[in-house]
């Protein structure tokens, strides 16, 4: 599996259906909800990496920071 930040290649965790759970070893251990990643898709949007990596390492500590639309919408590189 590839990392859905950075696309290196990362280890895929099951989170269920309604997340996309990746812990890479460039951006570190994050989800991402499945409504986020296809507006993504059908918007063909790509994440800042850097702005994201920063985000994940600053709210990745004791927790799984959780990527939803809200905060997409501050990280995606347009
Ligand atoms: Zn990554």
């Amino acid at each position: 599996m590839n990392c859905l930040i950075c696309g290196a290649l990362a280890v895929r965790v099951d989170a269920g259906s309604k997340y996309e759970e990746r812990a890479c070893p460039e951006c570190g251990h994050y989800r991402i909800t499945c409504k986020v990643l296809e507006l993504m898709k059908a918007h063909q949007w790509h994440f800042d990496v850097g702005l994201t990596q920063r985000w994940i390492a600053e709210k990745g500590i004791g927790t799984i920071p959780t990527i939803d639309s809200h905060q997409a919408g501050r990280l995606i590189d347009v």
